[in-house]
């Protein structure tokens, strides 16, 4: 998953993100379909971040599963939402 301070790239500034306190709103559970399929159903997550040139902002991570066959499966570039 890539992170990159939308403040940043809108001003074509380069910096470096670092995460601050995270926040799980809902559980993780794990398990095995009926064809044997693993699938690891992660909650949504929020994320305080601060950029190298001292922006700070959210980062969302979406409800996600990671088997792509799964009706909860979202992209790997999807599953953030980076906020100002
Ligand atoms: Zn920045
Ligand atoms: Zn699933």
């Amino acid at each position: 998953m890539k992170v990159i301070c939308p403040t940043c790239k809108s001003e074509k500034q380069l910096s470096r993100v670092t995460l601050g306190r995270s926040k799980r709103e809902e559980g993780y559970y794990r398990y095995y379909d009926e064809e044997g399929n693993e699938h690891c159903h992660f909650g949504k997550r929020t994320q305080t971040y601060q950029c190298s040139n001292g922006h700070t902002g959210i980062i969302t991570t979406v409800a996600y599963c990671n088997n792509k066959g799964c009706p909860k499966y979202v992209e790997n570039n999807k599953r953030n939402i980076i906020d100002m």
